[in-house]
């Protein structure tokens, strides 16, 4: 079977890995943190002491880190050297296009092959194995790098070459960050009205207002039993990783010259939010900006 390294086993990485080792693959694993490599233990991976021996014997590198810098550091200083050559690399975190291009052209000097492959899908989808895969990589590692992905996934989509996946990845979440924040003053307005809330969700939901936001994810409690707003906006996608990713956006967009003033009002809303003290909660909470109720 599959030898897999796995380094980074937060939130999504932690589920990400275990379900890795539940296809029988064995897994070695590696994170800074104690309770993250005891937790991966239980969950039936092998613990490594660093990312070099985590990666040494590696068939599949799978790495799931914070941001850029931690990406860049990593590769540059412990996978590529430590690597086998003919280990496929695949980085699954959500990170600048700009480092995605950069790791992969060093990777691709050293003789690797390596993908960037972000997730939409959230922790329980990480825990559950539906991730939804968008990869940049060359066209005839596609394959490989589908199959290794697998026990992770609920769709693998090739959105283009080296740093296409995170571009995908990035616009999506720009869309994301402003289909919610339309959703939420629409309800917010509703409720000024005098109109329900839950009337509208069920009006909207089956009218044009419909999107993603509103129906799989709806921000007001009751109407979508399985959205963050009914557990107090704990879990699902936090507010400071939702402003990261705008950031990127923002940052992509000046960088290549195109116009995403949506995206800016988005960002500056949720970084708002964040400095108000709730980047730990879910980016649906913001709801409660616009109803004027941060209690
Ligand atoms: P996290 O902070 O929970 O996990 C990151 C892990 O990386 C931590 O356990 C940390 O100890 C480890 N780490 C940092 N530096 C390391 C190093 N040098 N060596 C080994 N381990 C190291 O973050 P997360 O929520 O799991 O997110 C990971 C990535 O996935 C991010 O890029 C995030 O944007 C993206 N993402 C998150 C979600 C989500 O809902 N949380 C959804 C989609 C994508």
């Amino acid at each position: 079977m599959t030898r897999v390294a796995f380094i980074g086993l937060g939130n999504m990485g932690g589920g990400m890995a275990a379900n890795q080792a539940k296809a029988q693959r064995p897994v070695m694993a590696f994170d800074l943190s104690k309770a993250a490599l005891e937790k991966a233990a239980g969950a039936g991976c092998s613990v490594a002491g660093s990312v070099a021996e985590a990666v040494k014997d590696a068939e599949v590198v799978i790495t799931m880190l914070p941001a850029g810098p931690h990406v860049r550091q990593i590769y540059a200083d412990e996978v590529l050297p430590n690597a086998p050559k003919s280990a496929l690399l695949i980085d699954c975190s959500t990170i600048d296009v700009e480092s995605a291009r950069a790791v992969a052209a060093q990777a691709k000097a050293a003789g690797f092959r390596f993908a960037d492959a972000p997730v939409s899908g959230g922790t329980a989808a990480a825990e559950a194995g539906t991730l939804a895969f968008m990869v940049g990589c060359d066209a005839a590692d596609f394959p490989a790098v589908e199959e290794a992905l697998k026990p992770m996934s609920r769709v693998t989509l090739r959105a283009g070459d080296h740093g296409a996946g995170q571009a995908a990845k990035i616009c999506n979440n720009m869309v994301l960050g402003i289909s919610m924040i339309g959703v939420c003053e629409a309800l917010a307005l509703a409720e000024k009205l005098g109109l329900d809330p839950v009337k509208f969700y069920e009006i909207s939901s089956q009218s044009s207002g419909q999107c993603w936001s509103l129906t799989s994810y709806c921000p007001w409690p009751g109407p979508v039993p399985a959205a963050p707003s009914n557990r107090n906006y704990e879990g699902g996608f936090a507010t400071a990783m939702m402003l990261k990713d705008l950031k990127l956006a923002q940052e992509a967009a000046a960088k290549s010259g195109a116009a995403a003033p949506l995206g800016a009002q988005a960002e500056g809303l949720y970084a708002l939010f964040d400095r108000l003290g709730y980047g730990g909660k879910d980016f649906s909470a913001i709801l409660n900006l616009f109803r004027g109720d941060l209690s």
